[in-house]
């Protein structure tokens, strides 16, 4: 039996992770949390089982905890809360595997003591990494645990490459792929008045907000350069984005002799989470296959980096590493749920990312601490800036 914890159950990779725990008899959910939805939370704890359930959310943690009792489940399932609460989950005695699919920053600090317990991490809690990779990449090696990409472009390039790793082949060059958002092709001028609603349709994948606002900037694209640099080790200069409007070929790495291998499929997100949970192994799953006697065309584009400006910020954060992939990541998280809440408008969004930047006297090697510290300072200046502004 696989012992599974899920951080973020209730959102999309949550969800979907469940789906494919409950397709695979061999599967077992051992712990689960989310921030506040417990009403989806009760259903996922009632048919699940889990021993632990973690509320961020104090009150609503109290509320679940009450239903719980009421149901007669109080024996089997206890109610955590908090940070601490998270942590208690990722760090549960007698689990294989935790999957990361919280959104936002708040993942560091549960993975790396998830991981410090010698738990595997299916990783789609790209902010995590992007901020911390320079902590969790050597952790991971220390503690001998493995890290399975879930991003559906990392899980790519990890089949892509996985083989001729095994013969010692590393790939010369990695080339991300992009759909390239709702707004491909667009220019400045018309992104003034894009509104929340305009950006989230994300045309070929359904996800959480931040992620499909971050798609639609293009910022994901920038998140998901940073996410491969760390996750196979890659030089900036060999990390590649192709846009790939159709979102069939998930991503692809070229090696020495210039041959270059893709993983292709529909684009359905149990593929990459059942593979990170089953790894190495390949199992059955239902849904719909690629028909390349109806598929039209596979087209291919350089991005925009003037018009799309985030993608270009990500690598230059990346360029900078230590604290500034920090301030990209916490610059983007803050404006992008200004956004939301129309406090700003959506080509604030990268213009904010580049103030903070600006800002920013650059940490070389952060520590949790640090990263945290810097985290609050890039909200307090937008806070006091844009109050003023906006
Ligand atoms: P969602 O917004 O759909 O879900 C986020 C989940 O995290 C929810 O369960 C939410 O709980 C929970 N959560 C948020 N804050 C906390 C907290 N403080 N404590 C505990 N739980 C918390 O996001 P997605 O599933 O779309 O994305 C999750 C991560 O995976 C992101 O980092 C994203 O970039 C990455 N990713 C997502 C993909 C996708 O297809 N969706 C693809 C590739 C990567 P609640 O519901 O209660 O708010
Ligand atoms: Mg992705």
């Amino acid at each position: 039996m696989k012992e599974i914890v899920i951080l973020g159950s209730t959102g999309s990779i949550g969800t979907q992770t469940l789906e494919v725990v409950r397709n695979n008899s061999d599967m077992h959910i051992k712990a689960l949390a989310a921030a506040n939805n417990i009403d989806l939370l009760f259903e996922q704890a009632s048919e699940f089982m889990p021993e632990l359930v973690c509320v961020y959310n104090k009150d609503k943690a109290q509320k679940l905890e009450e239903r719980i009792k009421d149901a007669g489940m109080q024996k089997h399932i206890s109610v955590v809360t908090g940070m601490d609460g998270l942590t208690d989950c990722a760090v549960i005695n007698g689990a294989d595997i935790v999957v990361a699919a919280v959104s936002g920053m708040i993942g560091i600090k549960p993975v790396i003591e998830a991981i410090k317990t010698g738990k595997d991490i299916a990783f789609a809690n790209k902010e995590t990494l992007v901020t911390a990779g320079h902590i969790i990449m050597p952790l991971a090696d220390k503690y001998g645990v493995k890290l399975l990409p879930v991003d559906s472009e990392h899980s790519a390039i990890f089949q892509c490459i996985d083989g001729e790793r095994q013969r010692h082949n590393r790939p010369r060059k990695i080339i991300l792929t992009a759909s390239g958002g709702p707004f491909r092709g667009m220019k400045k001028e018309e992104l003034k008045s894009i509104k929340p609603e305009d950006a989230l349709k994300h045309p070929n994948w359904s996800m959480g907000k931040k992620i499909t606002i971050d798609s639609s900037t293009m910022v994901n694209k920038g998140l998901e350069v940073i996410e491969a640099m760390w996750l196979f080790g890659a030089g900036l200069d060999n990390i590649e984005v192709v846009i790939q409007p159709q979102s069939i070929i998930h991503s692809m790495a070229e090696f020495e002799d210039g041959a270059v291998i893709a993983q292709l499929g529909v684009p359905d997100m149990k593929l990459p989470i059942q593979y990170a949970l089953c790894y190495p192994d390949r199992r059955a799953l239902s849904g719909e296959r690629l028909d390349f006697y109806k598929m039209s065309q596979i087209t291919f584009e350089k991005p925009d980096m003037d018009t799309f400006e985030g993608l270009r910020l990500a690598y230059e954060a990346g360029r900078a590493g230590g604290s500034m992939l920090t301030v990209f990541n916490a610059a983007n998280e803050k404006a992008v749920a200004m956004f939301l809440e129309n406090k700003a408008g959506f080509l604030d969004i990268p213009k904010i990312i580049k103030e903070c930047m600006q800002e920013h006297k650059n940490i070389s090697d952060p520590s949790l601490n640090d990263i945290l510290d810097v985290e609050k300072d890039v909200y307090k200046f937008i806070e006091k800036r844009y109050n003023r502004i906006l």
